[in-house]
């Protein structure tokens, strides 16, 4: 009872690549090509939100009728926006800022809740959801888990400062996830404000806004005095329009998890973005490896809800146990089921705790296998002269079929973010005369991310080249 990953994924109408990701984080990475056993592939089908359907003891099949929308069952669905920057240059500020912009917020009269994200409805009917915790820190995390709920990331930029190093992650971490960028040039109410330094500035970092004739839109605005929130918010409708942002939101809920807690009085509670489908009062469910029933849904205006469609973020009452940022929600039948599915998860995670292997070169090639041939790395080094050496060294060693990719490269330890960004992509961090500080090692061994140190440039550019003549070897 096998059956190729390829196959599965063909079956499932999912992306190939998708698959091997996924089979990645659970611990058995595995290429498109290659079969898996029956316990696998359901897992792997619970995992994305299919059902499980076989067709006699002895066969696997998917229903897969009842699981690819089908193109006349789409409807639009809101952006998703995250909103990142360097610190102080404005991320808190102009998120309740554009919270104050909401028509419904006045008319409601419900209390604002802090419940992770939050959804504005704009002067002409739209709808723009924001997941409010700022910063790059919880977007990676959440991809390096394998979510991807972000559509549209608002780059700040104080225009009296210009780019810092976060804003460069910041970056680096939006050019990763291949999400679309939106440039908010902030606080030119300032005198010091000098908002065509930050264009150039950006160039530096291929990125090209439209006044500089690029495409990635750029808008001057000032969270303090509340300049051109408006402008801002045009742009991300007009981004999302390009995106053509779609959902099924007539069946069973796939959602995602963006922020949870235990509440004394209530107990677990998970805040949750719609992917598509409807969520219900009542629903059972399976999230991460936890289960329940959906006693009751709250909104971010702490109104209590029925239903939450895509893109509608909900505060969920009624989880057995509290899950993590990221974890997925998915709606299954009965209880009985729901008990099956997330004891099963539960038993992948126990099994991928014992028996994982770091991430070694071979399966972080097999991660991409369906991609094109990219060796991704991050890069810390003790100066900035070593940084540029180094940088230089490897992009040398890029060939025509296989190129070299510093996703970040900078001065300083290794920090958590550069784990949470490796862990997205698979990548190994190199540090050059340099550690992680405690929290970066401990989530670069939670997420099984590759550290390696070196202190002579050529020892480091011969492990580079050895693992690219390795990638390239016999086809795969
Ligand atoms: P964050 O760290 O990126 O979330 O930044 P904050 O939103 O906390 O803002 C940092 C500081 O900058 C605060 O003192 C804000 O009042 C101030 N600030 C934010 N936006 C503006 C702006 O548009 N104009 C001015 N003058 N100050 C701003």
């Amino acid at each position: 009872e096998t059956i190729t990953v390829q196959e599965l994924a063909k079956r499932m109408g999912e992306r190939g690549a998708d698959l091997v990701k996924s089979m990645f984080k659970l611990g058995t990475p595995v290429t498109i090509t290659e079969t898996i056993d029956r316990d696998t592939a359901e897992l792997l089908i619970e995992e994305f939100g299919h059902r499980f359907v076989p067709v006699s003891e002895a066969d696997i099949d998917i229903d897969t009728s009842i699981d690819v929308d089908a193109d006349e069952t789409l409807q639009p669905r809101p952006p998703v926006v995250t909103i990142m920057g360097h610190v102080d240059h404005g991320k808190t500020s102009l998120l309740d800022a554009i919270r104050g912009a909401d028509v419904v917020s006045g008319e409601a009269g419900g209390i604002t809740q802090h419940i992770g994200a939050y959804q504005v409805t704009l002067k002409d009917g739209s709808k723009v959801t924001f997941l409010d915790t700022p910063g790059h820190e919880a977007f990676t995390e959440m991809r390096a888990r394998g979510a991807n709920v972000t559509d549209i990331v608002v780059l700040v930029v104080a225009a009296d400062d210009g780019l810092k190093p976060q804003t460069i992650e910041a970056i680096n971490h939006t050019k990763a996830a291949g999400v679309p960028m939106i440039v908010a040039i902030n606080k030119i109410d300032k005198p010091g404000a000098n908002p065509q330094k930050v264009r150039e500035e950006l160039l530096q970092h291929e990125i090209i806004v439209e006044a500089m004739g690029g495409d990635v839109q750029d808008v001057e605005v000032s969270a303090l005095k509340k300049t051109n929130l408006d402008g801002l918010l045009e742009a991300i409708n007009l981004q999302a329009e390009i995106l053509e942002l779609k959902a099924n939101p007539e069946r069973a809920a796939e959602a995602t998890v963006v922020e949870a807690k235990l509440d004394k009085g209530r107990g677990p509670l998970a805040t949750v973005l719609v992917q598509r489908g409807t969520l219900n009062v009542g629903d059972i469910i399976v999230v991460g490896a936890a289960s329940g029933k959906v006693r009751a849904m709250i909104d971010d205006h702490g109104r209590q809800v029925k239903q939450a469609g895509p893109s509608f973020p909900v505060e969920v009452l009624g989880l057995g146990a509290v899950p993590s940022a990221g974890d997925q929600l998915t709606v299954v039948e009965n209880e009985a089921r729901a008990r099956e599915v997330a004891a099963y998860r539960q038993s992948v995670l126990d099994k991928k705790r014992t028996t994982s292997a770091p991430v070694s070169l071979e399966n972080m090639f097999a991660n991409r296998a369906s991609t094109t041939k990219e060796f991704p790395m991050v890069v810390k080094a003790d100066v900035q002269g070593s940084v540029e050496a180094i940088v230089n060294a490897v992009n040398k060693i890029s060939t025509d079929e296989i190129r070299v990719r510093v996703l970040h490269s900078g001065v300083g330890a290794i920090t958590e973010s550069d784990v949470t960004l490796a862990a997205s992509t698979g990548a190994p961090i190199i540090g050059f005369n340099v550690r992680p500080n405690a929290k970066a090692r401990e989530t670069a061994e939670r997420n099984k991310v590759e550290l390696r140190y070196y202190d002579v440039i050529y020892h480091l550019t011969d492990w580079v080249k050895s693992a690219m003549a390795g990638e390239l070897g016999p086809e795969i």
